[in-house]
Order: structure tokens, then sequence, then C-alpha cells
């Protein structure tokens, strides 16, 4: 069942729950018989959005097994004492609104008891009847219990949804209690942004962890054997997992790792060549060097062919101080221009890095996670969301979206319509 069936099921309970009769809760939900009688009630005093209210249960006997049971109500979570609304807005505030635990736990007791942040916005209201105590470690139980949830549904999570042949892959390292460093690792599908479950590491320079998060993708439904390209840094772990497990496999060298690596070279070579010259025309070579150098390299990483390419590097090898990089840029060439080739239509030049924009706003450095568990329990919580969340209409300063208001699911051909990640998730 992949992660939209899950949640249209969900929902689906939710409404059948909502909807049913008298004469449905007449049924015994144990042995099916109708041959029951009303016995007793007891009240329930749950928080909603807006107060605490109170509520009769019904309970009911079963004549034919002999057993109890009481009305269930989709408002409600069985066994806590705040209402599913309560829940859900938490998890979204968190996730959505990008809030921390204690903020969350804070502006919803404010809304539920008329307290707190309730007397700054209504100063004229009178004094809270009934507090609310809703804490920040209830708030992190209820997330982590989505993250479950999510971890439940990797297997198959994206299963008929999308044939991804080109993907991209990054890591971004988080630090945990007691300066503990792990890395969280992404697989994304290059053409729609669809977020593959991430799994979390100690690392990132063996193949083991790329194993897993190759494994965890195939699980999760990407057909490995139809892959044909993947776009990543330098990561060594990644290419000796590829070379093991997935010969078949193109690596993409990410082109703007690329530059930064380049980049650092052109401003050594430049200060070579600059010194023991007088300040002024120290800067002047500084500056030659530099432009001469960045000029051929960008014609090389930037091509829009192959014969361009070969050209420009031909050029920067014959240069009296481009050897260096043009050896590195010679290794490389054929990495660096796989997205230029039809069959690897789609994949991108660079690594998704611009995700972890996303994941740190929500999830920030990982520091509130504690463990390794929780923070992949988190991440893979995200990534549902991500899925399902569209991208905003506007462009902000630095990001443009490639689809303007659509979700990563949309834009893979299957819109989630009226199911949301909440529903997703179970909550
Ligand atoms: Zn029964």
């Amino acid at each position: 069942m992949n992660i939209i069936e899950r949640g249209r099921k969900f929902l689906q309970s939710l409404r059948e729950l909502a909807g049913r009769s008298a004469w449905d809760w007449k049924r015994c939900p144990k042995c099916g018989d109708t041959l029951t009688i009303k016995n007793g009630s007891y009240t329930r005093r749950p928080w909603y959005l807006d107060g605490r209210k109170s509520e009769r249960v019904q309970r009911h006997l079963c004549h034919t097994c002999h057993s109890s049971y009481s009305e269930q109500s989709a408002l409600l979570v069985r066994g806590s004492w705040y209402a599913r609304e309560v829940h859900r807005a938490a998890i979204d505030h968190w996730q959505h609104v990008r809030t921390s635990l204690r903020r969350t736990a804070e502006v919803l007791r404010s809304w539920m008891g008329r307290q707190e942040r309730w007397r700054l916005w209504r100063p004229l209201d009178p004094p809270s009847s009934e507090p609310c105590y809703l804490a920040a470690s209830t708030v992190h139980r209820w997330l982590d219990g989505a993250g479950k949830n999510a971890q439940a549904s990797v297997e198959g999570q994206l299963t008929g949804i999308q044939d991804t042949q080109v993907v991209g892959t990054d890591g971004l390292w988080a630090k945990l209690k007691g300066k503990a460093k792990r890395v969280v690792l992404l697989v994304v599908d290059s053409v729609s942004g669809l977020l593959y479950p991430p799994i979390v590491a100690k690392g990132e320079e063996s193949a083991g962890p790329w194993q897993r998060l190759f494994e965890r993708a195939k699980q999760a439904g990407l057909d490995t054997d139809a892959l044909r390209g993947v776009t990543s840094d330098g990561a060594k772990g990644l290419l000796a997992y590829l070379r093991q497990g997935m010969q078949w496999v193109q690596q993409q060298r990410c082109t703007w790792h690329m530059w930064r690596t380049v980049g650092g070279a052109i401003t050594r070579i430049a200060d070579q060549a600059a010194e023991g010259l007088s300040d002024e025309a120290a800067a002047q070579m500084r500056k030659r060097v530099k432009d001469e150098l960045s000029g051929l390299v960008h014609q090389i990483i930037d091509a829009q062919d192959y014969a361009q390419a070969e050209a420009a590097l031909a050029v920067l090898l014959a240069h009296p101080l481009g050897a260096p990089i043009g050896k590195v840029l010679n290794e490389q060439l054929d990495r660096l221009l796989v997205h230029l080739l039809d069959y690897y239509h789609g994949l991108q030049p660079v690594t998704p890095e611009w995700y972890w924009r996303d994941f740190r706003l929500r999830l920030s450095h990982g520091r509130n996670h504690r463990s390794d568990q929780r923070l992949e329990r988190a991440s893979l919580l995200w990534a549902i969301y991500h899925n399902f969340e569209p991208a905003q209409w506007r462009s902000e300063r630095k990001r443009h979206y490639r689809y303007p208001g659509q979700s990563a699911l949309a834009v893979a051909g299957a819109p989630p319509g009226q199911v949301s990640y909440l529903d997703a998730l179970g909550v």
C-alpha cells in the first residue's frame, strides 16, 4: 500500500467512524452480534482547540460474547486527554509552521486554556477558568508516534507512483545529544523532486550506509534495475557502493561541488603567481590568473556539449598555470557531463542540496532529537510532509520553484487530492 492509499484509508476510517449510527453501535465489534444492550456510560473531558468539554461515552454489553465496549469518536484519540485536532495541530505547528516543541505547546495551551499568549491577544478577557498543561514532552511523544507510523509506511511507500530513472543523493550532518555526529542520507527523484525515505548513519565514507539507503529506497518502490544515473558529490562511499552493487548506474559528479574544489585550487595558483610582486602588481596578477582560469573552467563544467568541453580542456591544459586543474577536470570530465546525454535525461548536474534548507528550518540540525532512531523517525516524517506539501507559488529571492503550487506527488503524476500528510501518518 503506497502512502496515498494509506492516507486515504485512514481518512475513510475516520469518516466511517464519524458516520456511525446508534444502530451501528448496537453491533458488537468483537463477535459481530447485535444481541447487545446499553450498559451505562462514563464521562470524558478532553481538550479541544477551543477548550475543554465534557462528553458522555455510551457503553454496551454483548449478550453473546459477554464483552463490553464503548462508543468511539473520530474526533478523539484513544487514551489521550487531547482531541485528534490538537494532536494534528501540534504536528503541523512543528512541521509546517516550524516552531520548536516548546513553542508549539505554548501556543496550543494558549488557544485551549485561554491563557499565556491568549492574555496578550485579548487583554480584556477574564482570567482562564481552567488552565491547560500541555507539555513540550507530550508534543515530542506525539511527533515520535507519527514518526513510527512513517517508519511503518516505508514498505511500498512510493510503489506505483513514480518510474524513477535518475536520482540525486546528498547527506546532511546533524549533531545529537552528547556531541554525537550523524549524517542523514537522502535519495531524490531528479525529475519530480519526490523524496525516498531517508536514513541516518554514523558516516558516509564507506559503502555500507549508501547500500542501506538504496535498499530502503528499493523497499519504498524504487526500481533500482531501471536506474540510470545518480548525482552526488565526491563521496567515496557512494562510488564504492555503485561499483559493487549497481555497476549499471552512472555517477554524475555534482558541478557545484566541483566548482568549490577547483575554486580553491585557482586561488592557490593565483597566489603563487603573485608571489614576490609589489602589492598593486600582485593584485593585478591575481585577478588576471583567476579570470583566465575560471573562464576556462566555466567553459568545461558548464559546457553545452562534449566538444565544447573538450576544446576548452585542451586550452586549459596548454595554459602555463592551468595544468594541475586541467588534470583534475580531465579525470572527472565524463562524470561532469553525464547530464548532457539523452539517455540520462532529467539528471541534475548538482546534488539536491536545496532540500536541506527545508529540512533545517524544521528539524534544525537534529539537536532536539537526541538519538539516532528519533532523528531518523523525524526525517522520515519530514520526507512524507515534503512529498505531500505543494511548493510555494511565489519565487523567493534566492529560490525559484520548478513547479510552483504543486506537490512532489502531483508532479510525479499522483496528486494526493483530499489526503494530507497527517492522514498519511495516521494522526
Ligand atoms: Zn459480542
